[in-house]
């Protein structure tokens, strides 16, 4: 897992705000939470590609995702090299967060299932999907 974080995309709080939508703004660049089971790609059973909505990269493929009951979308491993970590104590909890461009995604819990046991758990509204054509 990667703890170094590199930003090939870097905008000022402002960019952001006036380029995203205030829901997805308000995950990535402000650490909200969307409401559990509100998000379309709960139910994205398509084969295809889950990209950071802020900046497009290629997040986590349709392979990986499964059906964690969580109302988040859930998958069980990123691209290679494709989100970073961090420690996130807020909450009085100790989670470790998922990130992309600096923004925030959600976070990865040790209860995934076979093969790598890992579950990230990411706001639906952080990611876009992209059918395969
Ligand atoms: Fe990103």
């Amino acid at each position: 897992m990667s703890t170094e974080e590199q930003f090939p995309v870097e905008k000022s709080d402002d960019e952001w705000r006036r380029e995203l939508p205030p829901d997805a703004y308000k995950v990535l660049r402000a650490h909200g939470t969307e409401r559990a089971g509100t998000s379309p790609l709960n139910e994205e059973h398509c084969p295809g590609m889950f990209r950071c909505a802020a900046c497009g990269q290629e997040l986590f493929s349709s392979d990986t995702k499964f059906d964690s009951g969580s109302g988040w979308p859930s998958f069980f491993k990123p691209l290679p090299n494709a989100v970073a970590t961090s420690v996130d104590k807020s909450l009085l909890m100790r989670r470790t967060e998922v990130h992309c461009c600096g923004g925030h995604l959600g976070h990865v819990f040790p209860d995934g299932p076979r093969p790598t046991g890992e579950r990230y758990c990411m706001n639906g509204v952080a990611l876009k999907f992209e059918p395969k054509a």
